[in-house]
């Protein structure tokens, strides 16, 4: 039985054998003296003395709604201490107690919904409701001068009932200090990487809340736009392939509701003229270089009014429950009633493919 010591204490634990899950770089562990708590072990003999300085920063600058302990509603994995070894070497933090079953990864809602009779796993409203859960959460961080930085589906796993997320990865967010310091986010995946700081090669150190707050626009425009990027498009030139999705970012043009005077166009399968204006004007903010994005607060408020009990903004289609519309018909039945071509239908399979290829929808979370 493996053993530890906390900081805060001095106290021994003794971690049960079998490790409840694999992180990237570490092993989460029930232990005997404390149910109410988990502990993580890093893979590393011993946490740069860096991490550990972030760590202790973390656990004396706890943000207010991080520590509303009720199984369903947590949201980040927050340390609450550190454990050190025998020799004094520090290997990893506690967390309050997660019940890890109740969660599912957000990749899971980036699926696009189809025709089919059979109603889709998640519905567009549920989309729409983790979007918002999701915005609600960043405005949180935000207000705490936390910045996550590295957004990205693998590290964002979704309680099964109430759609809220949870942060697998909190300690590898941006936090700044009593003292002002700031400590960085370790990385930034390309692909929710905002264009300017891609082609500037910014370190992740470098990065900020403008990162933020692209990176929150991509998810959701995500979940609302059936799984695709804001900055993928086919050529209307139905001789050439569709370019890399890594140059389309880097050329930074957004031809959603734009694509007249462009020789790209939206995917096939893309609902966002079905979109009403105040949703296109805040995508068109996020995706433009020279207006400033909306906050992660803005969306919040914005998407509020979408998920609200009496609301009259996004309504159930009456052909398939799977579907809800804005103001002007359901999107994605007609989509799907125009019919895909052999082309369209080749480049979904293969962006589904590259995407699941590149890891970055998987989650980083494996549960024994
Ligand atoms: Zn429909």
């Amino acid at each position: 039985m493996k053993q530890f010591i906390l900081k805060s204490s001095n106290q021994r634990i003794s971690l049960y054998d079998k490790a409840i899950c694999r992180l990237n770089d570490g092993l989460l562990y029930s232990y005997i003296e404390d149910n109410k708590s988990l502990v993580k072990i890093y893979n590393y003999s011993q946490i740069e003395l860096k991490h550990g300085k972030k760590l202790i920063a973390m656990i004396e600058n706890r943000p207010p709604f991080a520590s509303e302990f009720e199984s369903n509603s947590i949201q980040l994995m927050w340390p609450t201490d550190m454990v050190f070894d025998e020799v004094g070497r520090y290997k990893g933090y506690i967390i309050d107690k997660l019940n890890l079953q109740d969660y599912i990864p957000l990749s899971h809602l980036l699926a696009p919904i189809g025709n089919s009779k059979k109603p889709a796993a998640y519905n567009y409203r549920q989309k729409m409701l983790v979007a918002y859960h999701f915005a609600a959460l960043m405005s949180n961080l935000h207000q705490n001068t936390i910045h996550l930085i590295n957004i990205n589906p693998s590290i964002i796993l979704l309680n099964k009932k109430s759609l809220k997320p949870l942060l697998i990865a909190s300690d590898e967010l941006s936090i700044l200090d009593k003292g002002r310091k700031r400590f960085s986010a370790l990385s930034c995946n390309w692909l929710y990487c905002s264009p300017d700081e891609l082609v500037l090669s910014k370190s992740p150190d470098r990065l900020g809340l403008a990162q933020d707050n692209y990176a929150i626009a991509v998810l959701i425009f995500q979940l609302l736009n059936q799984g695709l990027h804001p900055f993928q498009a086919m050529p209307k030139n139905s001789f050439k392939l569709p370019p890399k999705l890594l140059s389309l970012i880097k050329n930074q043009k957004f031809i959603y509701g734009y694509s007249s005077g462009s020789d790209f166009r939206p995917p096939a399968w893309s609902i966002h003229d079905f979109f009403d204006d105040e949703t296109k004007t805040l995508f068109a903010r996020a995706f433009s270089d020279s207006e400033e994005r909306p906050s992660a607060s803005e969306w919040q408020l914005h998407l509020k009014k979408y998920i609200s009990e009496n609301n009259t903004s996004l309504n159930e289609c009456s052909a398939h429950p799977s579907h809800y519309q804005f103001f002007n018909g359901c999107g994605i039945c007609a989509k799907q009633e125009l019919g895909l071509t052999l082309r369209d239908r080749l480049f979904k399979s293969m962006s589904y493919l590259s995407s699941i290829k590149s890891g970055f929808t998987e989650s980083r979370i494996k549960f024994y």
